[in-house]
C-alpha cells in the first residue's frame, strides 16, 4: 500500500485514482487471515488449509442397501413365485445393532437398510422379493424398536434368486482409508461438511471468517425504530454494510452511528480494533466542514508509524469518488472509509470491500460474476467523461438485456433495492444509447 499518514494536501491529493488502481492497492495490502481450528459448522464457507485424509473406510463395513433378508446365495438359487425358497429367520439386524448372528445353510436374517451384513450371508433379498415372513417380526412391521434378534423368527418365502453381493454396499465403496477426502484450498459448503462429518472429523483447519466492524458517521443519523426528528435521517448504511459483509462471508459487527466529532469517532474506532480484522466506515470523507473521518483517522492509533495511516483519495468513478483506505492501530488493521451517500457506499462496498473480505478469507474467487448485456433505455443516458459509472440495473437473462433502475443519483435507495445488477459504463463513454452492450455485474 502506498498510503502514508500525510494529510491529503499537496500533489497526491489531486491525483485521480482509477477503480482498478484503487482495487489493486487494496488487495495488495490485504493478506489472508491466519488459519485456525474450527468446529465443522463454524467452518462453513471457509477455505480449508489442510489436506484431509480418510481415517477409516466409508462405509466402514459391508451393509445392506435395502430392508430385506440377508441370505446365502445357494439357498435362493432358482427360487421363483411358484417354487419359493423357504428359509428360517434367525433374527433381526437393525442399523447400529450389536453382535451379529451367523447365517447358516437354510437360514436368513431380517436386515434393515444400513445394517451390517452378518457373517455367512452373501446377499440381501429385498422384502419385496419375499412374502414378508411369517414370524413375530414380519418385514412389513420393521422398525428400530423390533431390532432385538428375538423380534424376528419363523419362516420367509423368497421368490427370486440373488447374485452374491446383491443389495450390499461394500466397505470402502465410498472412500478408502488413506484416500484424500478434501484438498487444501477447498471451500467448505454443505456437501464438504457432510463428508468431513462422515469420516469422523469434528474440527478442521481453515481460514476464519473476517471480523468486520461497520461504523457509520453523521450527527444527522437516527437508528431505525427510533422517532425521526426534524432534519434527521435513518442510518441505512451501517445496515447495508453489515448485511453486505455477512453476504460476502464475514462476521459483521455493526456499531451504530457515531456523531460527527473527531474525538468520539477516534475513540470508538480504537475501542473496536480489538475485534476487527477490517474496519469499514461510512460518511465524512468528502471535503465538507463536518467530514470528521479524515480528521479523526489522521491521528488514530499508530498513524505515525511507517505502514500505518489512512490515505484519502479521489477515484475516477461515479458514484463513490471519495475513498479512504489504509491501516490503523498496533496490528495495522485495514480500514476502508467509504462515502456516506447510500448508493456510493453500497457500490464502494461491492467494488472494494467485498473483494477485500474474500481475500482475507483466502478465497481464490474474489469477484462477483459479470456478463455482457445489451442496455435498454428510452432515451440515451449521459455519463460523465473520465469516470467509470455504475448504474443500478435490472438484468434479464433470457434476452441478455439490462434496464437501468432509477437515475444516477447516489441517494436513491429504493432504486438500489429494486436492482439486481450494476451496469458498468466505461470511462470513455459519455452517452449510453439503447442497444449498447456493456458489462453488468450481477449482485447475488
Ligand atoms: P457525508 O459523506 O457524511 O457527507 O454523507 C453524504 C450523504 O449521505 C449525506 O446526505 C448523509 O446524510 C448521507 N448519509 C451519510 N451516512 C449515512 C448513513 N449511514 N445512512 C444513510 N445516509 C447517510
Ligand atoms: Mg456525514
Amino acid at each position: 500500500m502506498s498510503s502514508t499518514a500525510v494529510p491529503d494536501t499537496g500533489e497526491d491529493a489531486q491525483r485521480l485514482w482509477s477503480v482498478d488502481e484503487h482495487l489493486a492497492d487494496v488487495l495488495e495490502a490485504v493478506r489472508p487471515l491466519e488459519p485456525i481450528e474450527l468446529q465443522l459448522l463454524d467452518a462453513q464457507g471457509c477455505v480449508l488449509v489442510e489436506d484431509v485424509t480418510v481415517p477409516v473406510a466409508l462405509p466402514p463395513f459391508d451393509n445392506s442397501s435395502m430392508d430385506g433378508y440377508a441370505v446365502r446365495t445357494a439357498d435362493v438359487t432358482g427360487a421363483t413365485e411358484e417354487f419359493p425358497a423357504v428359509l428360517n429367520v434367525i433374527g433381526d439386524i437393525a442399523a447400529g445393532s450389536g453382535p451379529l448372528p451367523t447365517v447358516g445353510p437354510g437360514e436368513c436374517a431380517r436386515i434393515m437398510t444400513g445394517a451390517p451384513l452378518p457373517p455367512g450371508a452373501e446377499a440381501v433379498v429385498p422384502v419385496e422379493w419375499t412374502d414378508g415372513g411369517t414370524g413375530a417380526g414380519t418385514a412389513t412391521g420393521m422398525t428400530a424398536a423390533s431390532a432385538a434378534p428375538e423380534g424376528a423368527g419363523g419362516e420367509v418365502r423368497v421368490y427370486r434368486s440373488a447374485q452374491a453381493r446383491a443389495h450390499v454396499r461394500a466397505r470402502g465403496s465410498d472412500v478408502e482409508a488413506g484416500d484424500l477426502a478434501l484438498a487444501a484450498g477447498t471451500v467448505l459448503g454443505p456437501p464438504q461438511i457432510a463428508l468431513l462429518a462422515a469420516i469422523g472429523r469434528g474440527t478442521v483447519r481453515v481460514r476464519p471468517r473476517p471480523r468486520v466492524v461497520v461504523l457509520s458517521t453523521g450527527s444527522e443519523l437516527v437508528q431505525p425504530g427510533e422517532p425521526l426528528t426534524e432534519g434527521r435521517i435513518y442510518d441505512s448504511n451501517s445496515f447495508a454494510l453489515a448485511a453486505a459483509a455477512r453476504d460476502a462471508g464475514a462476521l459483521a459487527y455493526r456499531v451504530g452511528a457515531v456523531a460527527d466529532e473527531a474525538d468520539i469517532l477516534r475513540a470508538t474506532i480504537e475501542d473496536q480494533l480489538i475485534r476487527a480484522d477490517l474496519v469499514v466506515t461510512t460518511g465524512g470523507v468528502s471535503v465538507g466542514a463536518y467530514d470528521v473521518v479524515k480528521e479523526a483517522l489522521s491521528s488514530v492509533g499508530d498513524a505515525d508509524e511507517e505502514g500505518s495511516g489512512i490515505d484519502f483519495r479521489k477515484l475516477a468513478m461515479q458514484p463513490g469518488k471519495p475513498q479512504g483506505f489504509g491501516s490503523i492501530g498496533p496490528d495495522h488493521t485495514p480500514l476502508m472509509a467509504l462515502p456516506g451517500n447510500p448508493v456510493s457506499c453500497y457500490v464502494s462496498f461491492e467494488l472494494f470491500v467485498r473483494p477485500a473480505i474474500r481475500a482475507l478469507m483466502g478465497l481464490a474467487d474474489l469477484h462477483r460474476p459479470s456478463v455482457r448485456a445489451v442496455v435498454r433505455v428510452d432515451q440515451a443516458l449521459k455519463s460523465p467523461a473520465g469516470r467509470r459509472q455504475f448504474l443500478r440495473g435490472s438484468y434479464e437473462q433470457t434476452s441478455g438485456t439490462v434496464t437501468p433502475v432509477g437515475g444516477s443519483g447516489s441517494h436513491l435507495i429504493a432504486a438500489l433495492a429494486h436492482a439486481d445488477s450494476l451496469i458498468v459504463v466505461p470511462e470513455e463513454l459519455t452517452s449510453v444509447e439503447s442497444g449498447t452492450e456493456l458489462e453488468v455485474v450481477l449482485l447475488g
